[in-house]
């Protein structure tokens, strides 16, 4: 009997006026739960319990938001075995990298219960006659749209800083990844979260995600997932006039100076384009690398491709299935399309289906090599196991071709020449840049995007201010 989990609305699985549908393991096909296909009145309803539930979490002291959190931190690291599991079980990503993201869950956790009390506004001198000080408040019920390649990362990246902040939540989980975040919203109120405070509706976006983007009591919609669904919040916002945190798609540069630490280029610019199977939106899918080390960093990378192991994510492969049945299809029609514009295959290329990976969606790590910017696979975010090589042969051309994109969420740059860092960093249109570690950072560091990777940032101190709203008071003396 397949467990069924209801919508979870004040602090309980209630009873939901939408069907169940089956949410699956795609290394497997195996149904693990259903789940239910909420409703604009489940929206509603699990809006309207926020709602409720608002004046009275922003009226709990700061520190006492903070300890609440502190102790979701706790539960969700103590129970790292069964939560990545589920995630892994639900998306198909490596074990041990889940367990990393429910690490990096309880860590949001930690962080903002230490902020929780430290969100202070300033006074402003208009001399002896007046008083003017800045307040930051809650907007009240934050709708939380989200997609399925980092669930329970992604939901906590949100929650954490929205919650410290005093104010109330409705996620949507993306359809095919529920699992992690129902848990998630259960251990909350079982640390003493009040009920309301955090609910949860399961389904679609064209019915659930579009009914809490437009619904009249949600103040802040905060999205991550593509830039064609990113646009459709914006514009349901825009009818309410409420504002939105957009983080969007990516296709970053990883550039590659002739005088870096080779060795540690091929290590990292493989990560960058493989974890989590490629399915990260500040994955480093465009290698660009100067002419006179381009042969060695791609005969490195080609290496480590072949010698990939390809497995379902419960026995920790390198790369695990793609999450879901629209990301195989797409991926293998960008493996397709690269051949067609004429790329290079340097490695895979194609899907893995022998014996039991016949089951599931599984795509060979792939490297295409003589990549020209120009290409559509160098310019649309295929989100899955491909990296684009480009050569370069100056500094300029390189900041010229990372920056011709639509996109602007991250890059890499690799050197030993501090001035050249920082000359490149600084001219990199992208929100954030990491130099010679591709992903350096963590939650501490502000993250979000330039151009059409979007806007709002998520991640340390500043997702504070980007989940709360200013008030100026001005007394006349
Ligand atoms: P998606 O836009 O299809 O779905 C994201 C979420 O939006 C899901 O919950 C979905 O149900 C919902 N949704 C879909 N249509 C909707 C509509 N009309 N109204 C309201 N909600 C709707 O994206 P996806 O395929 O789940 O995720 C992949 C994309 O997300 C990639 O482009 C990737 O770059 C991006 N992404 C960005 C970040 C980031 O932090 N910048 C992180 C992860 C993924």
């Amino acid at each position: 009997m397949v467990k069924r989990l209801g919508l979870f609305v004040g602090g309980v699985y209630a009873e939901a006026d939408g069907a169940y549908y089956p949410t699956i393991d795609p290394a497997t096909g195996t149904v693990l739960a259903e789940v239910v296909r909420s409703t604009a009145e489940d929206v509603d309803r699990a809006v309207r319990s926020a709602a409720a539930a608002a004046a009275g979490w922003r009226q709990i002291h700061p520190a006492e938001r903070g300890r609440i959190l502190t102790r979701i931190a706790a539960a969700v690291r103590a129970e790292v075995d069964e939560l990545a599991r589920t995630e892994t079980l639900d998306n198909g990503q490596p074990l041990s990298q889940s367990r990393g993201d429910v690490e990096v869950a309880a860590r949001y956790f930690e962080f903002f219960a230490g902020a929780a009390d430290k969100l202070h506004g300033e006074t402003i001198p208009l001399g002896l006659d007046y008083l003017s000080y800045t307040a930051y408040e809650p907007f009240g019920v934050i709708g939380f749209v989200l997609p399925w390649n980092a669930p329970l990362q992604q939901a906590a990246r949100g929650l954490a800083p929205a919650l410290a902040v005093g104010n109330c939540a409705v996620v949507k989980p993306a359809e095919d990844t529920p699992l992690s975040t129902l848990r998630l919203a259960e251990i909350a109120f079982e640390c003493g979260l009040p009920p309301g405070v955090l609910n949860v509706v399961t389904g679609f976006g064209e019915d659930a995600g579009r009914a809490l983007a437009s619904h009249e009591l949600v103040r802040k919609v905060a999205f991550t997932g593509s830039v064609a669904t990113g646009s459709e919040i914006m514009r349901l916002a825009a009818d309410r006039l409420v504002p939105v945190t957009l983080e969007l798609g990516g296709k970053s540069p990883n550039v590659v100076f002739a005088d870096a630490d080779l060795k540690a280029v091929a290590r990292s610019a493989w990560t960058a384009f493989t974890l989590k199977t490629g399915q990260i939106c500040s994955a480093g899918s465009r290698l660009l690398v100067h002419d006179s080390v381009y042969d060695e960093v791609l005969g490195q990378l080609t290496q480590r491709a072949v010698a990939a192991s390809i497995a379902p994510g419960l026995e920790d492969p390198d790369l695990g299935p793609l999450a879901t049945a629209d990301q195989f299809e797409k991926v293998q029609d960008y493996l397709q399309l690269g051949r067609e514009e004429g790329a290079a295959v340097l490695a895979g290329g194609g899907i893995a289906d022998q014996g039991e990976l016949k089951r599931g969606r599984f795509v060979r790590p792939t490297i295409f090599g003589e990549v020209n910017n120009g290409m559509r696979i160098a310019q649309e975010e295929i989100f899955g196991p491909v990296l684009c090589a480009i050569r370069f042969s100056s500094e300029e051309e390189a900041v010229s071709i990372a920056n011709d994109t639509r996109y602007g969420l991250a890059a890499g740059v690799w050197t030993r020449d501090i001035s050249r860092a920082h000359r490149v960093a600084a001219q990199l249109e992208a929100g954030q840049v990491f130099v010679n570690e591709y992903f350096a950072g963590g939650v501490e560091t502000p993250f979000g995007g330039y151009k059409a990777s979007g806007f709002g940032r998520e991640k340390g101190v500043e997702a504070l201010r980007h989940y709360a709203q200013l008030k100026t008071v001005t007394t006349r003396l």
